[in-house]
């Protein structure tokens, strides 16, 4: 059975924020609220190392990473669970989604959700542009919302609207109940870690420490690493065999996820 997840490669992630805004204009988030978040693992503020700078000839110890953070998709949602009227539910292909006809806006599910992921649309919701650029329903006032892997995109067998802009390449989507899929090669070869393991939520984001991954080419899923020739030159080459017609970074019919 599918089971979709996501690997987020903090070595590559340069904390660009593209993830989060491409998420609103996808997703028709609303005026002050984020699905995706881009947290800094390092000082106390946004953008800010811990450690000390180099000084009278010492190397200094900086240390940051960036840590984009939102839905987790858990396999065990605690928000699942707490919700009283089932709003709240795992898809057959595991993402976690809202239906929002249902949710009557109690918040147990904030409050039960250890990653903070989930938001709440305390007043009338406003979106700049008036009607998002998405083709996503906008949800009303009183209901709780978030990250739904752009499940719409999903269901179309494209990936979700932040794996396909991070320029990074620090995002890779897939089904993890396929050994052969990237996104469980990634599982399988890199050191990849759950955020609160120890809850027992068991996320289907994985996040990747330590070691940086190939990046993948712009017009197809093979791996830098597996191509014979530098993925610039054939970058160029599709550019020339597609003419004045845009190249998608997704083909249309790979089937949901990366692979
Ligand atoms: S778009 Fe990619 S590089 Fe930019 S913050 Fe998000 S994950 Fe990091
Ligand atoms: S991250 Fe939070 S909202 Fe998402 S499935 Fe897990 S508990 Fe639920």
């Amino acid at each position: 059975m599918t089971n979709y997840g996501l690997v987020i490669d903090q070595e590559r992630c340069i904390g660009c924020q593209t993830c989060a805004v491409t998420c609103k204009q996808e997703n028709n988030v609303p005026m002050g609220q984020f699905w995706n978040r881009v947290l800094t693992e390092g000082g106390d503020h946004i953008d800010t190392p811990e450690g000390s700078y180099p000084e009278d000839g010492e190397t200094g110890n900086l240390d940051m990473q960036y840590q984009p953070t939102a839905c987790q998709h858990c396999e065990n949602a605690p928000c699942v669970k707490v919700c009283p009227v089932n709003a709240t539910y795992t898809r057959d292909d595991g993402i976690v989604e809202i239906d929002y006809d249902k949710c009557i806006g109690c918040r147990y599910c904030m409050a039960a959700c250890p990653y903070n992921a989930r938001v709440f649309n305390w007043d009338e919701p406003e979106h700049r542009p008036d009607d998002g650029t998405g083709d996503v329903a906008e949800r009303p006032q009183g209901v709780v919302e978030k990250c739904t892997f752009c499940s719409h995109r999903v269901d179309e067998g494209l990936d979700p609207a932040c794996v396909v802009n991070c320029p990074a390449d620090a995002r890779i989507f897939g089904d993890l109940d396929d050994d052969s899929s990237t996104v469980s090669e990634y599982v399988a070869n890199y050191n990849t870690e759950q955020l609160l393991e120890e809850k027992g939520t068991d996320p289907n984001t994985y996040y990747v420490q330590g070691e940086m991954t190939p990046g993948r080419t712009w017009t197809s899923d093979d791996l830098e690493s597996e191509l014979d020739d530098d993925p610039s030159a054939e970058s160029v080459s599709a550019d020339d065999a597609a003419g004045d017609e845009p190249v998608p970074h997704v083909p249309a019919e790979a089937g949901g996820g990366d692979d």
